[in-house]
């Protein structure tokens, strides 16, 4: 029996953003021009469902590019590679398609950019994220006049040395949360007045414009549910937010894991989906929920995305 009726509000925009629909276009496309197998390097994009999908379409997502066979096309993920992997690709007589996003290559130009001028970079992000990883490996040896660094919190901020020389830069994950990165940026503005910042903010649009919705909608919540996987950056800054916001967060991406026994004595459930994540998976969760309580769905109005990117030569 199903027990009184709860409210649904959609979070918009939500769910895949220009740069993860590319991404799993690119495999598609190389798949329909080559067939299978395809080589990805590690997950193309952070989710679950959409690496499922792409293996039983031939995709074959490897971490190593030795255990690729030379010839083969090997496609670098929307998080992007480092200079190291582009020519360990090479080396291996492996043909690159890249489907890093157009905004993450906008980062390495940056860095490139900052290294070429012979600055000290500062790499706001999270250590082990792929994202961070290609990043940081378009240097490939820090030398005295110029280097990058990751700082992860405003302790490392903290920590650092003062640094004889106005060339020094940063720059950031396209991920992050806004909020938690601004306070990181402004920390090495006061210790490094002359600090110069990148042209634009790193944080993709993407990422801005959902944890907005996240914002918008946390007034009326008992409850918000994120679609989206563990590893996926993104997706984990928008349960960050509610959780700051003392609201119940819960990241899902496949629905055997649906509880619902997290819905009792709630009436008001928000839903969004992090940049990785198909809109299948929210609709199943709604039919998850519709199996314990009536529900009524609601679409919250917010920013229309209209940005699309150029696919690679494949
Ligand atoms: S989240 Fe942002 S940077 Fe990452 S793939 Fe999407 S648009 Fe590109």
């Amino acid at each position: 029996m199903k027990v009184g009726v709860i409210n649904i509000a959609l979070a918009n925009p939500r769910g895949f953003c220009a740069g993860v629909e590319r991404a799993i276009i690119i495999v598609e496309e190389a798949l329909k021009k080559y067939g299978a197998p395809i080589y990805v390097r590690n997950e193309v994009v952070h989710n679950k469902y959409v690496i499922n999908d792409l293996k039983q379409k031939g995709a074959v997502f490897v971490d190593d590019l030795h255990t690729i066979p030379s010839g083969s096309h090997i496609i670098f993920s929307a998080h992007g590679v480092s200079k190291a992997v582009r020519k360990s690709a090479d080396k291996l007589h492996l043909i690159p398609i890249d489907a890093t996003c157009p905004l993450v290559t906008k980062v390495h130009n940056e860095v490139n950019r900052f290294y070429e001028g012979q600055y000290h970079i500062f790499m706001i992000g999270h250590k082990g994220h792929p994202e961070v990883e290609g990043t940081m490996g378009q240097i490939e040896k820090n030398s005295p006049e110029a280097s990058i660094h990751l700082i992860e919190s405003i302790d490392d901020v903290e920590k650092l040395p003062n640094i004889d020389t106005d060339k020094i830069s940063y720059v950031s994950q396209t991920t992050l949360s806004v909020d938690d990165t601004s306070i990181i940026i402004d920390a090495l503005k006061s210790k490094f007045p002359n600090i110069k910042s990148p042209k634009n903010s790193d944080i993709c649009y993407a990422t801005q414009n959902r944890q907005d919705a996240v914002k918008g909608m946390l007034g009326n919540q008992d409850l918000i549910f994120v679609v989206g996987s563990n590893n996926s950056s993104n997706s984990s800054r928008l349960a960050e937010i509610a959780k700051q916001h003392n609201i119940e967060a819960i990241l899902i991406d496949d629905m055997k894991f649906f509880d619902p026994s997290i819905l009792k004595n709630k009436k008001n459930i928000g839903i969004t989906a992090g940049a990785s994540a198909p809109e299948i998976l929210v609709q199943q969760l709604i039919v998850e929920i519709n199996k314990y309580s009536d529900t009524v769905v609601s679409e919250i109005k917010g920013v229309e995305e209209s940005v699309i990117f150029k696919l690679p030569i494949i």
